[in-house]
This record gives structure tokens, C-alpha cells and sequence, in this order.
């Protein structure tokens, strides 16, 4: 089973995802922030648009439900339990449920804490996080506290290893700001940072990056408590860097 994923840039620094099952054709465009953008990627494609996936309720992840359906038509899967706050859902979803791609199979994982209905969705090659975690960072906590992110991080670090992190937004060169003063020995922190600024320069986006690879650099995954991740995303909220 096995699925092609772009990103497409939307506003200043969000990522929606395209996602194809290559076994049957089917597509998935998670957190689609704004349709232009998306919009042009399908039309270049020449492909439909059969899901809309949304990680949670913010305007920059579902401010281009509306247009997309009117143009490409589709499903909309999202949390069950923000369906008051999401646009109408033909798919309510919850912790621990599958969700088929097509042939690709996914288990929705609930990872409250940026907000409280933000759920990933995670396949078996890849993981759509929204804004649970980055790149080595993770979401502020708008309405959550930090034990429940750290049980959504906890959560997100049980995938494999090569599973690629699909998250929200390109965010990665200033976490790697922060990241380096809360680990400054860190050799995998330090060699990461090199592969960012490299990547950085010449405009490429700094994800995927892998659930190894965040367990390895990322400060905010590396907690180890919910009262340490707590301090680390209270530093992390008035760093200026
Ligand atoms: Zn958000
Ligand atoms: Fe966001």
C-alpha cells in the first residue's frame, strides 16, 4: 500500500497535504488553509478530490473547505468532537478510529492539547499532525494543558521511526532557535539544525521529517514529563530568538 504526498504551500507558512492511495486513485487534501493554492495543485494534477481531511478547527486549516467542495466536490472527515466549530463532516472521527483512503488504511489518533479536538491521522507510512507537533516544536496550548500534550506527544512518538511527519507549518528554522537552547549538546539537535539553515537558504521546505528524527532533536518530544514539557513550552512562548 502506498501513497504519494505532496505539500502545497498555503498563507504565509501553512502546509496542506495531498495524499494519494497510488492503489486506487484516491485523494485526500488535509487542512486546505486556503483554496487558491489547492485549487491550482488539483487542477494541474487533473485529479478529483474525494476527502477533506482537517486535523482541527482553526481558520488556517479549514478556511478552504467551502471553495474546494464547490469546485471539486468530496468528503469532509474531521474530529467528532469539534463537529460544532468544523465545517459540516460526512465523517466524524475519534481516537483509535480507521479511516480508509481508499485501500490505505489510517488510525485516528486524539492529540488534544493545541485545541481540544485536534486529532492526526496516521498511516502507516505517514502521520498528518496539524498543529500537535513540528518540526522540532510542538502547537501552543490555546485549550489544552501540558499533560494532555504531553500524552499527544507520547502518543505520536509510539509510531515508527520512518513514519514522515506531515504537520501544519513550516515553523522549523525558529524552533530550531529555541530547540538549541534548551539542548545545546544535543548532536542530532546540532546536525539538524545544519540540514534546516542548508534547506532554509535555498527556499525548500524543512518537512517531512521523520518520528525518529523528532525524537532524537525535538525538544518539546524529548520532555520526558508533562511538568517539564510544561516549562519548556512556557520558555518557548516568550522567547524572542
Ligand atoms: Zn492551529
Ligand atoms: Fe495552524
Amino acid at each position: 500500500m502506498t501513497l504519494t504526498v505532496k505539500l502545497i504551500p498555503c498563507l504565509s507558512d501553512n502546509y496542506a497535504w495531498w495524499v494519494r492511495d497510488d492503489s486506487t486513485g484516491i485523494c485526500a487534501v488535509v487542512d486546505p488553509g486556503e483554496a487558491a493554492p489547492v485549487a491550482a495543485f488539483l487542477r494541474e494534477q487533473g485529479c478529483g478530490l474525494d476527502w477533506i481531511l482537517l486535523t482541527h478547527h482553526h481558520g488556517d486549516h479549514i478556511a478552504g473547505v467551502a471553495e474546494l467542495l464547490a469546485e471539486f466536490g468530496g468528503k469532509v472527515a474531521g474530529a467528532a468532537a469539534d463537529a460544532h466549530r468544523l465545517p459540516p463532516l460526512d465523517l466524524a472521527l475519534a481516537d483509535g478510529d480507521d479511516f480508509l483512503l481508499g485501500a490505505a488504511a489510517a488510525r485516528v489518533i486524539g492529540t488534544p492539547g493545541h485545541t481540544r479536538g485536534h486529532i492526526a491521522i496516521a498511516f502507516a507510512s505517514h502521520v498528518f499532525c496539524g498543529d500537535t507537533l513540528f518540526s522540532l516544536g510542538c502547537g501552543r496550548l490555546l485549550e489544552g494543558d501540558a499533560a494532555e500534550m504531553f500524552a499527544s506527544l507520547t502518543a505520536l512518538a509510539a509510531l515508527p521511526d520512518a513514519t514522515l511527519v506531515c504537520c501544519g507549518h513550516e515553523y522549523t528554522e525558529s524552533n530550531v532557535r529555541f530547540a538549541l537552547t534548551v539542548e545545546p549538546d544535543n548532536e542530532a539537535l546540532r546536525a539538524r539544525a545544519e540540514e534546516v539553515r542548508a534547506q532554509r537558504v535555498v527556499g525548500m521546505a524543512t518537512v517531512p521529517t521523520t518520528i525518529a528524527q523528532e525524537r532524537a532533536a525535538n525538544p518539546f518530544m524529548r520532555a520526558g514529563s508533562a511538568a517539564r514539557l510544561a516549562e519548556i513550552r512556557a520558555a518557548k512562548d516568550s522567547f524572542r530568538g
